[in-house]
């Protein structure tokens, strides 16, 4: 008995010597990219080391409506107060810092306060590099974010990090007010914190971003349209598609999208929930919404895989073979 286990211990460790002379061993342990919601367009993405974040926007205040829109209700039980342009509003940095403890970088699509109100105070507490047009640079430097945090950006940069590299890509705000909405401003150098939310809205333009991280490629963006022609021919795993109804006002949203994509293997929708209320509140009529765009996505891509994100629920992206 004792004979014949030790004849199999000793068969197991050459099977195990065989195998490791056999199979080259990494000292590299597979590194696993998380995706996290954080509600409206915003992100976090992370190796478990280093964080970034993709227009982090926490607060959800009950806030003025883009052009065109009536305001959205408010959910039950909601007793906070309704700001106006004209006011400045508090962000809500109990929420923010109980979902945020740390982030590297902080990468911004416009400067609208519901992608920048809570950047700022991210910046400040985390030290993360922010990255974004030059309206959004100036919001950050009117709250005092020291200058060798910020990477101003145009469009059509590709920098390298290290861990991951970003190319920028020059994009279209979504197409509100029935294709009526149009800002050609930009928040000015000087201004000084606290900023009103009119402040904190001039667009200054619009980017998305290619995040390419451990073998992964993907594509955020920050809306609800993208210029054709400057994706062409990328070829992300993972996009994050503005989902809401004004990408209905765009010729063939997601067929064209999910062409020059070269059928991405998986779209998460993004931009799709009522921001207005706080995160308690029920979504199930944006969600109902949603439909349309899953529905849309596979006809128009068989193959990919939708998912549609839960707050803060992580998002495991299989091992990248790339
Ligand atoms: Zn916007
Ligand atoms: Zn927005």
């Amino acid at each position: 008995m004792l004979k014949s286990s030790l004849a199999g211990l000793l068969v197991a460790i050459t099977a195990l010597f065989t195998s490791a002379a056999a199979t080259p061993v990494s000292s590299e342990k597979p590194v696993h990219v998380t995706l996290r919601y954080l509600g409206t367009a915003g992100w976090e993405i992370t190796d478990g080391t280093l964080v970034i974040l993709v227009d982090p926007y926490l607060s959800r205040i009950y806030g003025p409506q883009p052009p065109g829109r009536p305001p959205f209700a408010r959910a039950p039980g909601d007793t906070r107060p309704l700001y106006g342009w004209n006011d400045i509003a508090v962000p809500d940095a109990a929420v923010t810092d109980s979902h945020i403890s740390k982030a590297d970088f902080v990468l911004v699509t416009h400067t609208h306060f519901d992608h920048v109100l809570d950047v700022p105070h991210i910046a400040l507490k985390t030290r993360a590099t922010v990255i974004g047009i030059e309206s959004t640079e100036n919001v950050m430097r009117a709250y005092s974010v020291p200058e060798e945090q910020l990477i101003t950006v145009h469009g059509g940069e590709d920098y390298e990090f290290g861990t991951f590299s970003l190319k920028v890509i020059p994009s279209l705000h979504s197409p509100l007010d029935h294709k009526h909405y149009y800002s050609s401003s930009k928040t000015p150098e000087g201004l000084k914190a606290p900023l009103t939310l009119e402040q904190m809205h001039p667009e200054g333009g619009t980017l998305a971003y290619l995040i390419r991280f451990h073998g992964h490629q993907i594509l955020a963006f920050g809306g609800m349209n993208y210029i054709e022609r400057e994706i062409e021919g990328l070829e992300p795993d993972v996009v994050l598609v503005g989902a809401a109804g004004s990408r209905k006002e765009i010729y063939d949203y997601s067929g064209r999208l999910m062409r020059a994509l070269h059928f991405p293997g998986l779209v998460i929708p993004t931009h799709w929930d009522n921001f207005t209320a706080p995160f308690a509140a029920s979504q199930q009529t944006q969600i109902d919404t949603l439909q349309s765009f899953v529905q849309e996505i596979h006809a128009a891509s068989p193959k990919t895989r939708v998912i549609v994100p839960q707050y803060f629920e992580p998002i495991p992206l299989e091992t990248a073979s790339k």
